[in-house]
Formats: C-alpha cells, sequence, structure tokens
C-alpha cells in the first residue's frame, strides 16, 4: 500500500498530533471526542474497516453483550441516553454496531480516523519528546502522546491445532466473521470451542445446520439470559435518575449497579441458599452470580454449592446423561473464568442432530482436508467455526513493536508478564497510555464505565501537564512495583488464579501464567486513581520546560482486604475505646466479636478452670478432630491486658488448632487496671506450669510446651519464657509472638508512622499502658521483655510483625535482641498488615499465609522435640 500522504511531512517540525490512539471501539471512540474537547489534536488509527472494534468484527450468530444494554453503553453524553433506546434487555451485535455508529456520526469522528491502517510499530525519540509511529501503509506519524485504546479482546488466538490449514471446506472465526453472513442450511458443522462466543453461536447455528458436532475441551458454567424487554425494575431504576444511576455504576464494584450481598454462603440456610440460586438463575444476569453471596470468589466451600447448583439444572435440561455430565465444569471454580449467559445453550444438546464431543476423552488429534479427527474418531464437515478465543488484554498491546527508553522493548519488558502502573502506564515508555490495560479492572467490569473512567483519567492528565507547562510523565519504578504488587495481592485472595483462564493467560501456549485484570472493584480502583491525581500525581515523574518533578511513592500499601477493613470501621466512625471506661469498652468490645466469622471447626472445645497466680482462671480447650493425643499449645488473647478473653480470640485459636494440629488451650488471665502488673504475668506463668503439669489429664502428649500469644498475649508469652527460663522450667519448646508487646518505649519509628490510622493507635496503647503498670514498674522485663539483660537460653521463637502496626518496629527488636543472644529465632514481617488483621480469620483473607507460616513454626517446634527424643532413644 502507498504511504498515507496526510502523514508525509511527518518527522518535521511540531508533532502531526498531540495524540495518537489506536483503535476506535467504545475507547477510541470517546477518547476522540474528548481529546477535542480539550482542544487536543488527534488522530486515530484503525485495522478496520469502520468503527465498532470488537462490534465490528464479532459478528457470528447470537453476538450479544452480556452487561446489560442499558449499563454496557456511553455516559459522557446525556443526550445520548435519551435519543437512543435499546430494544432488548441484552442488544444484539448489529444494535451495538449502529450505537457506536451513531456516536461517531454524531460527534463527526471518522474525520480523525484513518481506517485499515494497522499500526505496526511505535518508538519513542527521546530527543523530541515524541512517539514514532508506523503503520501497514508504510506512513510514519508522530505525536506527543501514544495511547492504544486497542482492546482486550481484539487479537484472535491463533488455533494451535495441527492441520490447521488443510480443510478444503469453510472456515469461520467467531472473532473475524464475514460481513456476508453465512448460511449453515443443510451442511454439516463442527464448532470448536464452548467459551462465551461458542455458547452464543451454537444454538443458532444449530437451528440451520443439517448437523452440528461441538467439540469441548473445557465445559464452562452458564446461566440463561431471559433476553427480552430490559426488566421493568431496573428501567424504572435508570429512567428515575439517569444521572444518579450512572454514578452508582461507576461507583460500584464491578461497574453495574447492583446492590452487593452482605452475607457468605455458608452462614445460611441450605433452604435459603439455595432460594438465592434460583434467583440468579431466573433473573439472568451476569454479576448477579458474584454476588449471590459475598463471599463466592472467595470461599470454596462457598463456590462449590454454586457450582453444585449449576451442574444441577444442566443434569435437569440435559436429557442425555452422558451428554449432561461432559457439559458440567468441574475443573474450576464458577466466575474464575468468564461464565457465559446463553439462550438455549444446554438444550441445543437435546436436538437429534446436535453432537457433544468430549475432547477431554478423545482428544483432538488433527483438521484433515474433509473434517475433524480425535484421537478415537474422524468426522467429516462442510465447514468448521473456530470460537478459539483470544491472546487477551497483553495480545493486542505487544503485538506493535512498542520500544521505549534505551531501546527497550515492551515485548522483553513484559515477557514474564505485564508490569504497570494502574494498568494505565509503565515504566520505561514515557508518554504511553493504554486503556483497559493489564492491572485495571477491565474485563473484570462493565467495559464501557471502566473504559470511559480510563479515558477521562488520560484525558484529564494531558491537561494537567499542558496546565502546568510539562510535556512528558512516565511512571516510576516504585510506584509500578507496588502497583503490581497490590494487583497480585488482589487476586491472591481470591479463587482466580486457580483456573486455566485467559484471565491468567492459560490459554495461549508460552504466554506467562500472570493473572491480568485487576479484582479490587472499578470502585477502589476509581478510588486509587483519583487519589494518585489528588496527591499530585504520586508515582510519576514529570517533566518539560526545564522542569522536572519526581513525586515517588506506592499508593496501595495496605492488603486490599485491610483497607477494605479500614474503609468500613472509618464509615461506622466508631467510638475511641480509650475515651470509654474499662467496662464499657470490654462490652463494645465483645459486641464487635459477636459479629464476625466463628472460624473453622475443630474437633472438640471444652471450657475449664484452672488455678492462676491469684485465684481461678476460666481456661479453653481446642483439639483438632484429628485422632489424639496431641502437642499443647498454651494460648494467651490479645486487649491491652484490660481487654479480651477466651472468646476474643476464639476464632484465630481455632484456626491454629487446625492448621497446627495440635491442642490449644487459652487461659484467661486477670486483666488490668483491677488487677495491675504483674497480676497477668504471673497468672500466665502459673497457668503455663498447671497445664505442663496436666498434660495427660487434658489429652495432650507429655513433654515440651509451646507458648503463643497475641499482642499483650505476645508480652505474656515472651514473658513466661523468661520466667520459665528463671525457674528452670516448665520446659518450652517454641514461643510464638505474634504482633507483641516487647517494650514501653515509645519513640520507635513505627509509632510515628503507624500511631494513628491503623485502629491500634498510639493513645490506645497508652490507655493500655497507664491502666496495666505505673511507669516506674513498666521497664520491668515483665512488662517489657525487651529490657531483660540478658536473653540467652530462650526457647526458639517466632516473632511476627505487622507493617503498620505501632508495635512492628518492638517486636522487630525483641527478634533482633533474641538472635543476638543466640536464641534460634525467625522473624515474619507481614506486608500491608495491621496490628490486628492477623487474627482477623476469613475476614482478612490475606492474613491466612502468616497463620499458616505460623501453624508451620508449631509444627516445627514440636518435630524438633521429637527428632530429639529420637535420637536419644
Ligand atoms: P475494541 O472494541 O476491541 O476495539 C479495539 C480496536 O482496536 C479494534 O477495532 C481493533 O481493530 C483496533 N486495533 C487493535 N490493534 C490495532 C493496531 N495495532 N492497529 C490498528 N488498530 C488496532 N464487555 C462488556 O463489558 N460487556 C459485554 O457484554 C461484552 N461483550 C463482548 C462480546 C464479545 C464477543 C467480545 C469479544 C467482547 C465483549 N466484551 C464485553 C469486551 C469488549 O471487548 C469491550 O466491552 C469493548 O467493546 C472494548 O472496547 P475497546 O474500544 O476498548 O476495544
Ligand atoms: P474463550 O472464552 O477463551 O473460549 C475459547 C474456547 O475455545 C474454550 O472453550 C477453549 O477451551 C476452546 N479452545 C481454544 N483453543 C482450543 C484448541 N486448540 N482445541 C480445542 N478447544 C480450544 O473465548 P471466547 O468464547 O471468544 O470468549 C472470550 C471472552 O470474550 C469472553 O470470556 C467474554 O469476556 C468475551 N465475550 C463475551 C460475550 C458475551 O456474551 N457478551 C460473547 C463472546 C465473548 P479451553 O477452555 O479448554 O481452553
Amino acid at each position: 500500500m502507498a504511504p498515507d500522504s496526510e502523514f508525509a511531512n511527518a518527522s518535521f517540525g511540531k508533532p502531526d498530533f498531540d495524540v495518537v490512539v489506536v483503535g476506535s471501539g467504545f475507547a477510541g471512540l470517546y477518547l476522540l471526542h474528548k481529546l477535542r474537547e480539550l482542544g487536543f489534536s488527534a488522530k486515530a488509527l484503525e485495522a478496520a474497516g469502520d468503527v465498532g472494534g470488537t462490534w465490528y468484527w464479532n459478528r457470528y450468530p447470537g453476538a450479544r453483550c452480556d452487561i446489560m444494554s442499558i449499563d454496557y453503553s456511553y455516559s459522557f453524553d446525556p443526550d445520548l441516553e435519551t435519543e437512543w433506546q435499546w430494544s432488548e434487555k441484552y442488544a444484539t451485535q448489529p444494535e451495538i454496531l449502529r450505537y457506536l455508529q451513531h456516536v461517531a456520526a454524531k460527534h463527526d469522528l471518522r474525520r480523525d480516523i484513518a481506517f485499515e491502517t494497522r499500526v505496526e510499530s511505535a518508538t519513542w525519540d527521546k530527543d523530541s519528546s515524541r512517539w514514532l509511529i508506523r503503520t501497514n501503509r508504510g506512513a510514519e506519524i508522530t505525536c506527543r502522546y501514544y495511547v492504544m485504546a486497542a482492546g482486550c479482546l481484539s487479537k484472535p488466538k491463533e488455533p494451535e491445532i495441527e492441520g490447521c490449514d488443510c480443510f478444503r471446506g469453510e472456515v469461520y472465526y467467531t472473532s473475524r466473521w464475514p460481513h456476508r453472513g453465512v448460511d449453515f442450511t443443510a451442511k454439516r458443522v463442527a464448532v470448536i470451542g464452548t467459551g462465551s462466543s461458542g455458547i452464543q453461536s451454537i444454538p443458532l447455528i444449530a437451528a440451520q445446520a443439517k448437523q452440528l458436532t461441538v467439540f469441548q475441551r473445557t465445559p464452562n458454567f452458564s446461566i440463561p439470559a431471559r433476553n427480552g424487554p430490559i426488566p421493568t425494575h431496573r428501567l424504572a431504576d435508570y429512567e428515575g435518575d439517569r444521572a444518579g444511576y450512572r454514578e452508582r455504576a461507576r461507583w460500584s464494584r464491578f461497574g453495574v449497579p447492583i446492590e452487593l450481598a452482605e452475607i457468605g454462603a455458608m452462614q445460611v440456610s441450605e433452604e435459603e441458599r439455595r432460594a438465592r440460586y434460583e434467583a440468579v438463575w431466573e433473573a439472568g444476569e451476569l454479576v448477579g452470580i458474584g454476588l449471590a453471596f459475598n463471599d463466592i470468589i472467595l470461599n470454596p466451600k462457598s463456590n462449590e454449592t454454586l457450582c453444585e447448583f449449576i451442574r444441577g439444572k444442566i443434569r435437569t435440561i440435559v436429557t442425555n446423561p452422558e451428554t449432561a455430565e461432559a457439559l458440567c465444569p468441574t475443573d474450576h471454580y464458577v466466575a474464575t473464568k468468564r461464565a457465559c449467559l446463553d439462550t438455549n445453550y444446554y438444550e441445543t444438546f437435546n436436538l437429534d442432530h446436535v453432537r457433544l464431543v468430549d475432547l477431554r476423552k478423545t482428544p483432538l488429534a488433527r483438521i484433515t482436508e474433509t473434517g475433524i479427527d480425535t484421537t478415537s474418531e474422524s468426522f467429516e464437515f462442510d465447514a468448521i467455526v473456530y470460537a478459539t478465543g483470544f491472546d487477551a488484554m497483553t495480545g493486542p498491546i505487544v503485538a506493535v513493536n512498542i520500544t521505549g527508553r534505551n531501546g527497550v522493548t515492551l515485548r522483553n519488558k513484559w515477557a514474564d508478564g505485564p508490569l504497570s502502573y494502574l494498568g494505565l502506564m509503565t515504566t520505561g515508555f514515557p508518554n504511553f497510555f493504554a486503556v483497559t490495560g493489564p492491572g485495571s479492572p477491565s474485563v473484570l467490569s462493565n467495559m464501557t464505565v471502566s473504559i470511559e473512567q480510563h479515558v477521562d483519567w488520560i484525558c484529564n492528565c494531558l491537561k494537567d501537564l499542558r496546565d502546568e507547562n510539562l510535556e512528558v510523565i512516565e511512571p516510576t519504578a516504585t510506584a509500578e512495583a507496588g502497583w503490581v504488587q497490590h494487583v497480585n495481592d488482589c487476586a491472591n485472595i481470591t479463587l482466580f488464579p486457580t483456573a486455566n483462564s485467559w484471565y491468567m493467560g492459560a490459554n495461549v501456549p508460552g504466554k506467562p501464567r500472570v493473572f491480568l485484570p485487576y479484582i479490587g472493584g472499578t470502585d477502589a480502583y476509581r478510588t486509587a486513581c483519583n487519589e494518585v491525581v489528588a496527591r499530585g500525581y504520586l508515582g510519576f515523574v514529570r517533566s518539560g520546560s526545564g522542569q522536572r518533578r519526581v513525586n515517588d511513592g506506592v499508593i496501595r500499601r495496605l492488603q486490599p482486604d485491610v483497607q477494605m477493613l479500614l474503609e468500613a470501621m472509618s464509615a461506622l466512625n466508631l467510638p475511641p475505646l480509650e475515651e470509654m471506661s474499662p467496662e464499657a469498652a470490654r462490652a463494645f468490645s465483645s459486641e464487635l466479636s459477636a459479629v464476625r466469622p466463628p472460624g473453622p471447626e475443630v474437633g472438640e472445645i471444652v471450657d475449664g478452670v484452672l488455678p492462676g497466680a491469684g485465684g481461678d482462671l476460666d481456661y479453653r480447650l481446642y483439639r483438632p478432630a484429628t485422632a489424639g493425643p496431641h502437642r499443647v499449645v498454651v494460648y494467651f488473647h490479645g486487649g491491652g491486658w484490660v481487654l479480651g478473653s477466651h472468646d476474643s480470640d476464639d476464632p484465630f485459636c481455632r484456626d491454629l488448632c487446625v492448621r497446627s494440629n495440635a491442642v490449644f488451650v487459652s487461659v484467661n488471665y486477670r486483666h488490668a487496671p483491677e488487677h495491675c502488673f504483674p497480676a497477668a504475668a504471673e497468672d500466665a506463668f502459673a497457668a503455663v506450669r498447671w497445664i505442663a503439669d496436666h498434660l495427660e489429664t487434658l489429652g495432650g502428649v507429655p513433654g515440651p510446651l509451646v507458648v503463643c500469644g497475641w499482642s499483650a498475649g505476645g508480652n505474656l508469652a515472651a514473658v513466661v519464657c523468661q520466667m520459665a527460663r528463671a525457674a528452670d522450667g516448665p520446659a518450652i519448646c517454641g514461643q510464638v509472638l505474634v504482633t507483641p508487646v516487647t517494650d514501653c518505649d515509645f519513640l520507635r519509628p513505627s509509632y510515628n508512622e503507624n500511631g494513628a490510622d491503623y485502629v491500634l493507635t498510639k493513645s490506645l496503647m497508652n490507655w493500655f499502658w497507664d491502666h496495666y503498670a505505673d511507669p516506674a514498674n513498666r521497664t520491668d522485663p515483665k512488662a517489657s521483655p525487651l529490657r531483660a539483660n540478658d536473653l540467652s537460653g530462650l526457647p526458639r521463637a517466632l516473632v511476627v510483625t505487622a507493617e503498620f502496626d505501632p508495635l512492628r518496629d518492638e517486636g522487630a527488636a525483641y527478634a533482633e535482641a533474641m538472635a543476638s543472644a543466640g536464641v534460634e529465632v525467625k522473624h515474619l514481617p507481614c506486608r500491608g498488615q495491621i496490628h490486628t488483621s492477623l487474627t482477623a480469620v476469613d475476614m482478612i483473607l490475606s492474613g491466612a499465609g502468616a497463620r499458616a507460616e505460623i501453624s508451620a513454626a508449631i509444627r516445627q517446634f514440636f518435630h524438633q522435640v521429637e527428632d530429639l527424643v529420637m535420637r536419644n532413644n
């Protein structure tokens, strides 16, 4: 093709355009409009022959949106909302394409789009601070900013099947469907692939074809779309207050304004669970699946109940039991791969001329000249339809040879998975933006909401640069690494990484397995993006006109669930404990404890009484469900020596009991201010002595104990170890100190950094100390174990600290001091955690890793004892 004349003078003078945009789907069109509005010169380059993107290419029969039409549409132009009426709940591809064509015409966008123009390379020129873009037409275009609105699902995946090129019949790809349409009447048709595209097209192809054979490698979960008119309640909600409705969508979890469930699936009866699932099945809405309960994508047990419900429906609909079983997904949790919405999909397999071939049983061997061979059968076809999906998210971006600073290519930079800041930019590639790039909510949301948010952010960013006389923007390496970590932290508390999905890059051979989108929610994501700007473009270097502004930093350092918890607590505006009397504070903490998840089942729980230093103490014993006898851990609860009981730490003890397969004896001790220092320490020591003397009565294995405690309980565990050393017994083989108080000094940096915002505050710690010990007593090692002159000879230790805890540095100091004294110590610093989060079982899922490590340490302490016994025998 001849070079485009309009770009012929590209490399001289001013750049050709302020902005070059790749793509003219939902994203490219809105970008062009917004850039123009802000006075930037912009050109869009589009490989297709017209606007529409996804809806230009994917013209297969049955193609529709799976987010309701009223939601899956632009909100930037309020007039558009009145002049365009959607005809159905889920609009067809032609209708959505007409809509996008209408938007392009209304805003006269086509005049700035070069169609049938594929961008092949983009190179950053640092001397002129411009991008040089090359296209398949041989054009060279320069621009200040290069924005890829190239789509997440626009690069079809190569069907990696032997013999693909030899078939002599008709070949179709759902992702590149011919514009003329296809007539399958009287034909024998094969469809390969049962993702959303396959599931939408199969019933309609079956309706035409003489014979249809579906080749399925992995069954997917699908629920009926129940297409038809837009549900009246939803329409009324939308029509009643369009601006309000859109705003709620923007601040919702998935870009659709529906209510979130507030309860977990295992917290209701089987009848109620079933009733909710029936409602989801009847509603025919994809986002409803993940929102039936608040833990569907978090808790395997909860998710499995929904999986089984859907499998039950499949078994009821599909009459041939073998086919029904083959259609039942068993290899992934529902929603961890994009679930599908269908119209008569399962019913189609009851038709006599439709057959399902289960490639798990008889794998696909090759495509032949006349059809398809599996390992057990040869099939002949007139047409083969590939519904085999996309090289998603990164595919369209790295398909362009993008070269940033110092000749580094994006392909190389992303060889092990994409690295981005906010999914918008990537370090080393200045002035390069991606709309709905990897690391942003994109495909896990209503894309139109995410697209608008990204376009608005990018355009406002360019405007801010212009207003501040700056030209170049690039994220810092620290900001990018922090964001990538946050994206992974969000994914890792969900079930998503367990599935072989295209979200994980698992569908493309050789693609790195990395969770590509951001699952923290469109609301949380929007907040983070806004905060970056409000904090002066945190995490960016911005330069131009002799200025260079570096604002390095990480936008999200807390674990995502900890962040959510803190936000929820802040919304409740809870009164500070230190402004209450001890009695009121105790009552208040008990109330809070009553509403949290209960923790796992253990084999047995026995409440009892043991003699303390000043009278009887209550204890609660947790026995694992496995065959005993078990080794015994003595546990001390937290609560600043003032609050707490074996009830307050019940879920934590259950969790550790199950994970470490040890008996836990959680001992109550006398509280301050009624009983000040050293009452708690003396009770703790008395309890350990009594338990050591009664191990067999308690069903434990005779031998050394482990002591464990959290917070003030960690303080007591540490103190007990020192007291046992001094008293020459009882034998303790390990101490686990979870975010312990080890010193009365408030001067360490963690008190300043974390003393105000993370539940345990400096003023609350003051209140605790004031109640527990006179200033004169606080430096006693029985109150501040770090003050002991000699720490040698103490039991092996695990010290757990939390990054955002005022007590972090004193915990670390105690670990270091014990190690210096020759004690075998492991220090486990927990990134992104706060003082209270590690014990919040089933609430703070990101704490589960730390609890697993605590339990592993406990097992290890006991193994070391057993090894020693064996060696001595
Ligand atoms: P696209 O629509 O993919 O447009 C990108 C454009 O960039 C394409 O036209 C492409 O030709 C062009 N392009 C790419 N690379 C180059 C290059 N190098 N040079 C020139 N041009 C290039 N999302 C939802 O939220 N709800 C839905 O219901 C939904 N349904 C979907 C149904 C199907 C069949 C598919 C495939 C996806 C669906 N999606 C859905 C996701 C959908 O991709 C987005 O909703 C949205 O359409 C993306 O818009 P976009 O402009 O970002 O990208
Ligand atoms: P997909 O979900 O990736 O499904 C591809 C299918 O092809 C899978 O069943 C896959 O099996 C199969 N496959 C791929 N390679 C194969 C091979 N070599 N041999 C045999 N089978 C093979 O792709 P998609 O259906 O096009 O959907 C992609 C995404 O686009 C969706 O998840 C959704 O986000 C969007 N979409 C939405 C709609 C909608 O309803 N609005 C419609 C279409 C697409 P395996 O699972 O075993 O790999």
